[in-house]
């Protein structure tokens, strides 16, 4: 779809794991993801990402939607399920496997650190099985074949970013030991399905984002452009995620904490105090401006 000045329409997500009840950080990142998609006359959707349900909190994806709802975060078309795309993500892993750029992995997590090989998040896979399993060992996972390459990104708000996948990441797994596909296909293989031409999110996928045009690349697909929010931070300084278990926001009283993300957002205060959350959304879609965003850490 094409908007009326002929340019492609843009489409953006928010994509939140049902892990818990939608907290302040992502908040912030649904309000900069649908002020961004709104100010620019585009489609905004809301997938939920529950590919691993034995970390999903049960309801906690309806009460992301109800909540989202009544934020006056409301989406364009039909909310996606990741639970539901496992055929569409095997039928990737197997084009990359038919490429010949995967292979089997019989190492564990605890194996992999002890190589003793540490990159920016975490260690960096050695290569020991790139080549064939050790003899005596079972395959566990499949990961991709990474070789030399380094990966470009002009990010909206952080500006350029430069990764050498092979030094900072390594060959990374694709299918888990669990059996289940992993998060950094099935977002790939999701935002292609979704037309997403337009990511706004958290800085914490930063990092990953390099693997993520990488995949795009492998499978034939135009990579979205990125935009990473800075990250939130409590006031002890520890990042606020659901993890940390931060404070719920709270649905029934939407419009401060609206306002709180706008103005941590970097965003003017609208100059007299929305009536309602309709109201705030008509005028903040009127005065979003993404250079704005502050790049690095944003203390509550
Ligand atoms: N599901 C991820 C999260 O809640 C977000 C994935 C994404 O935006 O790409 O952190």
């Amino acid at each position: 779809m094409s908007s009326s000045d002929g340019s492609e329409q843009s489409r953006a997500r928010f994509a939140p794991s049902p892990s818990g009840p939608l907290h302040f950080g992502s908040l912030l990142a649904a309000v900069g993801s649908f002020a961004d998609a709104r100010a620019a006359g585009g489609i905004w959707l809301v997938r939920i990402e529950d590919l691993d349900r034995t970390r999903e909190l049960p309801g906690a994806a309806d009460d992301i939607l109800r909540t989202l709802d009544q934020f006056g975060l409301h989406w364009d078309e039909t909310v996606l399920y990741q639970s539901q795309r496992t055929e569409a993500y095997a039928a990737a892993l197997t084009a990359l496997r038919a490429q010949g750029l995967t292979f089997p992995c019989a190492c564990s997590r605890r194996q992999i650190a002890a190589c003793g090989n540490p990159g920016p998040e975490g260690p960096v896979y050695p290569g020991t099985c790139r080549d064939g399993i050790p003899q005596g060992r079972q395959a566990r996972s499949e990961r991709l074949r990474i070789d030399d390459t380094q990966i470009e990104i002009e990010d909206r708000i952080q500006g350029p970013i430069t990764q050498d996948l092979a030094a900072e990441v390594g060959d990374f797994v694709l299918r888990r030991a669990d059996g289940l596909h992993a998060y950094q296909l099935a977002v790939v293989v999701d935002d292609a399905a979704q037309r997403i031409n337009s990511i706004v999110r958290g800085a914490d996928l930063l990092f990953s984002t390099p693997r993520q045009v990488y995949l795009h690349r492998l499978l034939g697909l135009a990579h979205p452009c990125y935009a990473h929010l800075p990250l939130v931070i409590d006031h002890t300084g520890r990042k606020l995620s659901k993890s940390l278990a931060a404070a719920p926001v709270d649905p029934s009283n939407p419009l401060p904490a609206l306002r709180r993300a706008w103005r941590l957002l970097g965003q003017s205060p609208m100059p007299e105090a929305p009536g309602s959350v309709a109201e705030f959304w008509q005028w903040a879609a009127m005065h979003w401006y993404i250079e704005r965003v502050p790049r690095g850490r944003i203390a509550l």
